[in-house]
């Protein structure tokens, strides 16, 4: 089981001082994907003057705007990071940047699939979304007191970029782990074997706290990932069981597999098990006829 944090106070629009270097600020855009809203993060200390990172400022909502402006008001934005493109999290980039002075902005190359399933599902991405600066990863951002290094964490999105905090051995994880639910990780852009490869790289950090763009933090960083990693595995096991009992579809598997869960969601749980599937094909460990397509059918080697 994993430990999930589902309580978080917040009010939309308030400042929090979650630790000595965090601000955080909720936008007012709750969902299926974003639990109670986008958590923009102000990275620096709260002194007049001072200057600060903010990251992710999220989705296209003015009251959430002014909210973040008034929270860096007499300060200096010295950098705008964003962890991916999906709507929830770079469409105020651009906007908050040009209002601070032009602050650059900084994320990842654009991703390999554009995501666009429902044209307003919040995991849409934002086509527009042009960075200043792309980081690859193992870039380190100096600041006004604190100092920021990129970590590429592709599964969630082809380009997740997460941002460790050195200053507090703390991460900004964005959607590549999140304290509230399991992530979404839906071909072709997300990956299961990229994912799993980026809670490994996670993991191996050890860091002290997590901090996700959408609820609370994470404040037992090893127990949660061991969980939550090992919630995919098994997945990743019933996958094969249900191979192994003949089914040869998605369509067969799914009905079974989330016998538990409202049959609305069997569509998103479809592409679940298909990004399992794909990297089992990957390894080796399946086969796809004709290749790993929703629709293929699928057999153990
Ligand atoms: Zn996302």
């Amino acid at each position: 089981m994993i430990p999930f944090v589902r309580e978080f106070a917040f009010e939309y629009g308030r400042v929090d001082r979650a630790s000595p270097l965090i601000r955080r600020v909720v936008a007012n855009n709750p969902g299926p994907f974003t639990f109670t809203g986008t958590g923009t993060y102000i990275v620096g200390r709260y002194a007049r003057g001072a200057g600060v990172a903010v990251i992710d400022p999220g989705p296209l909502d003015d009251a959430h705007l002014r909210a973040v402006l008034a929270a860096v008001e007499g300060q200096t934005v010295s950098h705008v990071l964003v962890t991916h493109t999906h709507r929830d999290h770079a469409p105020l980039a651009r906007p908050f940047a040009e209002a601070v002075g032009g602050a650059p902005v900084l994320a990842a190359r654009p991703p390999l699939h554009t995501v666009h399933a429902s044209g307003s599902l919040d995991e849409d991405d934002d086509d527009s979304f042009v960075p200043d600066v792309i980081l690859k990863g193992g870039e380190r951002i100096n600041g006004d007191g604190w100092t920021i290094e990129a970590l590429a964490t592709p599964g969630h999105a082809s380009n997740h970029m997460a941002f460790a905090l050195l200053d507090e051995n703390a991460l900004f994880c964005g959607d590549h782990v999140m304290g509230w639910s399991t992530t979404v990780v839906a071909p072709p852009d997300g990956d299961m074997t990229d994912y799993m490869a980026s809670l490994d790289a996670v993991i191996a950090r050890d860091f002290a706290t997590l901090w996700p763009t959408h609820g609370a933090p994470v404040t037992q960083p090893a127990p949660f990932l061991a969980a939550y990693r090992a919630h995919r595995l098994g997945r990743e096991a019933q996958v094969l069981a249900r191979l192994q009992a003949g089914d040869g579809t998605i369509a067969e598997m799914v009905p079974t597999l989330y016998a538990a869960v409202d049959g609305r969601l069997w569509p998103a749980a479809s592409l679940s098990v298909w990004a399992h599937l794909i990297a089992l094909v990957r390894s080796g460990r399946v086969i796809a006829e004709p290749e790993p397509t929703l629709q293929a059918i699928y057999r153990i080697v």
